[in-house]
């Protein structure tokens, strides 16, 4: 697909007021389909705090929208000044605009569209790290976007995503991350390429498992460490499991069958990272 934005003029302001603008169409095709944002690379964030998240930690805007509440806002103002004065395109819209952009009644003030940013997985460097989390064809958006908050939470060095996993850059995972999406690094991986990493990884290897013999608050964790998380309807394939040697448990009392992903790698994040972590 063409991306309309590099036609345009960058590090301008422009106004739009018809839906039926090609910049707000394209944001439309960007904010429901995950075609359109593999194609261009690019994806959208809502919200003046991710705006500003994005901007500190040095992501590239391609444009900035704002609403009338935005442009009388002067952090809203702050932030449109650095996107422009960094080749931006701002543009100042209406709520009804806004609403068509986002599929949204009530939409936030301020939408960006960003380029997105993975990384390799033979970029990571274990003598530099904390704590991987590796997660195991995600498949919700919701969990994969608390997960990416909760590890950013704790200071963990990032995610890894094997196999076929949900779109990290979708709205919903983007709003789930409440803006650590920009501050975590996110790595795609197939399962073999992942699996050399396991083979080859210096320090504590934990898969969780529901089968696993070891409590969760057993092992030592010495950093750098690999959490492997299954995936919600699965749990976690069988040569993974091998691959990881060391399954943990956490243990359960009442009926459920099993914790939520996001509040499994959560609990395991934080006994992992426990003494590194005070108020
Ligand atoms: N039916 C799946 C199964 O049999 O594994 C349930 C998967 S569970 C919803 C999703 C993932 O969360 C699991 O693969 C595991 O990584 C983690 N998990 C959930 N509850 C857990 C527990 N009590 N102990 C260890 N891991 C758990």
């Amino acid at each position: 697909m063409s991306d309309p934005l590099k036609a345009k003029r960058m590090g301008a302001v422009k106004q739009i007021t018809s839906h039926s603008n090609p910049i707000v169409k394209e944001i439309k095709g960007l904010v429901a389909q995950r075609k359109h944002r593999t194609q261009s690379g690019l994806f959208v964030a809502e919200g003046l705090k991710l705006a500003t998240d994005a901007l500190e930690a040095g992501w590239t805007v391609r444009y900035l929208a704002l609403g009338p509440e935005a442009r009388e806002n002067p952090l809203a103002q702050k932030a449109a000044a650095t996107a422009k004065a960094r080749g931006a395109l701002i543009l100042e819209v209406n709520t009804a605009v806004l609403s068509a952009m986002t599929r949204k009644d009530n939409p936030q003030t301020v939408v960006g569209v960003y380029e997105q940013k993975t990384q390799a997985i033979e970029s990571i460097d274990p003598t530099n790290s904390t704590v991987w989390v590796a997660l195991d064809r995600v498949r919700d958006p919701g969990n994969l976007g608390t997960i990416i908050r909760t590890v950013d939470a704790v200071g963990a060095s990032g995610v890894i995503l094997v196999g076929d996993c949900t779109d990290p850059f979708a709205v919903e995972t983007v709003r789930a991350t409440m803006g650590s999406l920009f501050h975590v690094p996110i790595v795609k991986s197939d399962k073999e390429r992942f699996k050399k990493l396991v083979a080859t990884w210096p320090g504590t290897v934990a898969a969780t498992h529901l089968k696993g013999s070891v409590d969760y608050r057993t092992p030592d964790y010495r950093e750098p460490v690999l959490l492997v998380m299954g995936n919600e309807q699965q749990g976690l394939e069988q040569d993974m499991a091998d691959a990881c040697k060391t399954l943990i448990r956490i243990p359960q009392v009442g009926e459920a069958d099993s914790l939520n992903l996001a509040v499994a790698t959560g609990v395991s994040l934080y006994e992992i990272r426990r003494k590194h972590l005070d108020l």
